[in-house]
């Protein structure tokens, strides 16, 4: 038997396997209740509209006039419709046959490195959202990672003289909660156009994005000659168990958007059609007035973190757009040392840089939380003697 030796490139565990384990070992020993403020999962329930439709889309199912199987490969066209009018909004002009609804980013993120070849060099602006990184290695891609400084947020500028096949772009960030404004983008845009490189944009929080920001590489002028862009409804709409997402492969692509049909046709059988119709009442004044809330109340919830950082004089990024707060070690302390010193002095859960594949001394806190654990968490940093 001959197995894929790229598995040896990675860490032992998914960064945030380990990290779950860690929250678990520390319920169990700890003293203090543990606030999770680790993986970046989403804590309140489904705002009701999406619950609802759900339900009617699930009794659907069990009707005879109603009944369906499997979904349209590329999506069911009342949700494509959605998008489209969505894309519209945000000043991109997308259609139907460019949208591929998915069930979610991550797998995505992985899956669109099969249209290219093998061996390919692909880079990844660190700290970034590991998955696809990982993804690339296990299919035997040379994967380049391009550091980012603080000087300049962690938005990464381009490597002018190297050439890379692929470019992964993610904004606004995970973990540094960057997010490229027009210029940022285009320069990106003009180097893979004249580099011949196609861009891998991970929108995955664009609808954090605060309002007058760019919330689609489409909206940048050349990005359908180079960008593919996956999104989710995980953060933004809390479907992070629901599962649902879309990819747009344009046609100015070229082969790209039929070899994506084709990779479908071998790969995949579509998203259920009650996560479908749970992700198509976004579209509706009442969908997106809910999810917009949740997503205001995730980022006070960041908001709040902050003002107990800046009582430590800790350096944090003070991005608007992003539900995650990136914070600097104090003086003398890794990445793994802060991350230790929250979980035992303040029983909170962070997760160190180096799971963003970045070995500066920062750790990321997620304020997708509930407010009374935001609270709690805030009243323990400022108080904690550094
Ligand atoms: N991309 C980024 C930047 C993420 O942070 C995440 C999840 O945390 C994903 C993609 C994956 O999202 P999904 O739940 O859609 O798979």
């Amino acid at each position: 038997m001959k197995i894929n030796d790229d598995f040896g490139k990675l860490p032992a565990d998914y960064v945030f396997a380990e990290l779950a384990e860690k929250v678990k070992r520390a319920r169990k020993l700890s003293e203090k209740r543990i606030i999770d403020l680790g993986i970046g999962d989403v804590k309140l329930p489904l705002p009701k509209i999406f619950a609802d439709e759900m339900e009617k889309a699930a009794k659907e199912t069990g009707k005879k006039e109603t009944f369906r199987g499997y979904p349209p490969q590329s999506g069911y066209d009342f949700l494509k419709n959605g998008i489209v009018g969505e894309y519209a909004r945000d000043g991109a002009e997308i259609s139907e046959d460019e949208i591929f609804v998915t069930d979610g980013a991550k797998s995505e993120l992985g899956n669109v490195a099969e249209l290219f070849g093998k061996g390919i060099k692909v880079l990844f602006p660190v700290p970034c959202y590991p998955a696809a990184a990982e993804s690339n290695v296990i299919l035997g891609n040379d994967v380049v990672y391009l550091p980012t400084d603080r000087e300049n947020d962690f938005i990464p500028v381009p490597p002018y003289g190297k050439t890379f096949d692929l470019i992964y772009l993610c904004s606004p960030s995970n973990p540094t909660g960057g997010a490229f404004s027009y210029l940022q983008l285009k320069s990106w845009i003009d180097y893979a156009i004249s580099s011949n490189a196609v861009i891998i944009y991970d929108g995955a929080y664009s609808r954090f994005v605060e309002s007058g920001g760019v919330r689609t590489i489409y909206a940048v002028k050349g990005a359908k000659n180079c960008a593919i862009e996956i999104r989710s409804f995980s953060k933004s709409l809390g479907f992070t168990g629901i599962r649902c997402g879309f990819t747009v492969v344009p046609k100015e692509l070229g082969d790209l958007n039929s070899l994506y049909k084709r990779r479908i046709g071998a790969r995949f059988n579509g998203v259920s059609y009650i996560s479908q119709r749970g992700a198509a009442a976004y579209f509706t004044p009442e969908g997106r007035k809910a999810a917009e809330k949740r997503i205001n109340f995730y980022k006070t919830n960041a908001s709040v973190l902050k003002i107990a950082l800046k009582k430590q004089n800790l350096w944090y990024n003070n991005s608007c757009s992003s539900p995650y707060v990136f914070v600097k070690s104090p003086d003398g302390l890794s990445s793994d040392g802060f991350s230790d010193l929250l979980l035992d002095n303040c029983g909170i859960c962070s997760t160190p840089a180096r799971g963003f594949l970045f070995d500066g001394n920062y750790v990321r806190l997620s304020a997708f939380s509930t407010r009374e654990d935001i609270f709690e968490a805030a009243e323990r940093i400022a108080d904690l003697r550094l």
